[in-house]
């Protein structure tokens, strides 16, 4: 009985290593999941979150209207910007820094721009040797180009070109946001 035993569990051990062999084999034969990058490109999702810009509208205008939502949700508290004003009145951002290197990719940015100003896209080569040019200023983060969404511009929806519309010739009547009456 025991060298019964001993014969049926040297065959069992020899066969499940005969079958992980024939899987390791077939599993040789299928696509290979590696990419040699940087000699290939990787195909991300749309939905990756990578380097920060700031995008421009159709007209070429500058989307950002300096409300600092994005700074105030920045749970790591990377950006930093100063509001000024145009002729018109217009708000943008005089200053626009993110640190990069404190920056989590979190997106939480993006999601509260009102303006779709501030993107996260594609772009995950930001390896630097020096710390110090992981800061990124507006010039490092303003592209001429809408980003991912092309027809959208806020000041076409409000902003003070609807204002300033709707003083001249616009029979209703606008919200007045400083007014908590109904
Ligand atoms: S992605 Fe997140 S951590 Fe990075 S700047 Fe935007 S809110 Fe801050
Ligand atoms: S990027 Fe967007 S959220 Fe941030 S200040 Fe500009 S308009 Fe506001």
């Amino acid at each position: 009985m025991f060298i019964l035993n001993k014969i049926k569990n040297i065959i069992i051990s020899i066969s499940t290593v005969i079958r992980s062999i024939c899987l390791v084999g077939l599993q040789s034969l299928n696509k290979r999941e590696t990419i040699l990058y940087p000699d290939k490109n990787i195909n991300l999702s749309d939905r990756f979150r990578g380097k920060i810009v700031l995008t421009k509208n159709n007209d070429g205008t500058e989307r950002c209207v300096a409300c600092g939502l994005c700074a105030v949700v920045c749970p790591v508290n990377c950006i930093f910007l100063q509001k000024t004003e145009n002729n018109s009145g217009r708000w943008y951002p005089k200053v626009f820094q993110i640190n990069m290197a404190r920056c989590i990719f979190c997106g939480f940015c993006e999601e509260a721009c009102p303006t779709l100003a501030i993107q996260l896209t594609k772009d995950f080569e930001l390896s630097n040797y020096n710390r110090s040019n992981l800061l990124y200023k507006k010039h490092n983060l303003l592209i001429s180009n809408t980003g991912k969404y092309h027809n959208y511009n806020f000041y076409r929806k409000s902003g003070l070109s609807k204002i300033n519309k709707c003083n001249s010739k616009c029979k209703t009547k606008l919200v007045d946001t400083k007014n908590l009456l109904p």
